[in-house]
């Protein structure tokens, strides 16, 4: 097989494994117990947390860990509306990935103003839309980079145009690992990180919270994670966390290079084989993840079918996010861009790794542009 999804998840390093396995067979200890065994285990998660928030120059007090992505986003929208209490507005961009989206619009349904903000047809927010913010007490979440295309979104430039009494959020899913971030220089308030994007376990990830924001827990129960995340933390996944990022970080360059001559090496056949393809990636390095290139087809009404052809294939791809293959739903992130409901639909996500070689692009795009004749 040759795994071309890892934007919805990356193998687990072997290094990464053996680092967990102690904490699972041997080191057992609840982090919050007093007694060695338990302190061994508190120890651990918080040298995993220093060094993870040093990762992105975020303080460790900052970071708190919880089940992932999902859960990280949906507890700083939630809790800044709700249990916090600090923000009255949400503003959120047309293409953010429905662990954002969907608690927004969930809290709109309970009364919160929302606002979406079109992109335009990169996929780019365009400056501007602060001039017409509605409260000065909103809680503006924009993705950094965003899983179905890769592009990449201009955050630097939210906060010096707007009141400071308005929250930033990011999620950086995608981003995290894969590009430098410097949450200070990004002048954000809020930021989403996950481990299993970057090689590391399923079911881990974290939210940044600066300091001196008065954040309440949106998941009630015991004190843990400075009463921000109830529930007692798992060792085994926050080490395995902790070393996906070491690894990730320092092995950034090379990744970096080695994922943007595959993505090059692909565009560039795909232009040359697939003449009725568009391609929906930005071209331009710096607007777009070296990790993901994503392409539609607009004369192709089953577009379920490339998916299943290529999987007959040997090649495992998907349309965007995992949540929503297999539903026959236009992407949402396609249709903001501009795209008909059928080219939305008719759309091919392939997303690198280290692990993937020039060869297995190669492969690939041959046995793409067989499924796209027979489709045509
Ligand atoms: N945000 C983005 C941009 C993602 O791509 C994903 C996963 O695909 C998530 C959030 C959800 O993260 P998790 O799988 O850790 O819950």
């Amino acid at each position: 097989m040759i795994y071309l999804d890892n934007s919805a998840t990356t193998q687990i390093d072997e290094e990464i494994l053996d680092a967990m396995m102690p904490w699972m067979r041997d080191f057992f200890g609840n982090p919050s117990s007093a007694y060695a065994l338990g302190r061994k285990s508190r120890v651990a998660i918080e040298e995993a947390r220093e060094e993870i928030a040093a990762s992105i120059n975020a303080h460790p007090a900052e970071l708190i860990f919880t089940s992932g992505g999902t859960e990280a986003n949906n507890t700083i929208l939630k809790s800044s509306c709700i249990e916090s209490n600090l923000a009255d507005a949400l503003v959120i961009s047309s293409i953010e990935h429905h662990a954002v989206s969907h608690p927004a619009e969930w809290l709109a349904s309970q009364g919160v103003t929302l606002d979406i903000l079109d992109v335009d047809s990169n996929g780019r927010v365009q400056d501007g839309w602060q001039d017409s913010l509605r409260s000065h007490r909103s809680l503006i979440s924009i993705m950094h980079a965003n899983n179905e295309t890769g592009v990449i979104q201009d955050i630097l430039a939210i906060r010096p145009r707007v009141p400071e009494t308005c929250l930033i959020h990011s999620d950086a899913v995608q981003s995290f690992g894969k590009i430098p971030l410097d949450i200070q220089q990004m002048g954000i308030d809020f930021l989403t990180l996950s481990a299993h994007k970057i090689h590391g376990p399923k079911g881990i990830g974290a939210m940044v919270i600066r300091k001196g924001i008065d954040f309440k827990a949106h998941q009630h129960g015991g004190g843990q994670e400075r009463n921000r995340r109830a529930g007692t933390e798992s060792p085994a996944l926050i080490v395995g966390f902790q070393h996906a990022v070491r690894i990730a970080m320092r092995e950034m360059d090379a990744r970096s290079m080695h994922m943007r001559s595959l993505q090059d090496r692909m565009r560039s056949l795909i232009q040359e084989h697939i003449p009725l393809a568009r391609i929906n990636t930005p071209e331009n390095a710096s607007l777009s993840l070296p990790s993901i290139l994503n392409v539609s087809f607009q004369h192709i009404h089953d577009g379920e079918a490339i998916l299943q052809l290529m999987d007959m294939a040997g090649i495992a791809v998907s349309n965007g996010s995992a949540c929503v293959s297999g539903s026959q739903q236009p992407s949402h992130v396609l249709k903001a861009l501009g795209l008909s409901d059928t080219e939305a639909k008719a759309a091919v996500r392939f997303s690198f790794s280290k692990h993937n070689s020039l060869e297995e692009v190669e492969r690939a795009i041959q046995e793409l542009t067989t499924v796209i004749d027979s489709l045509s």
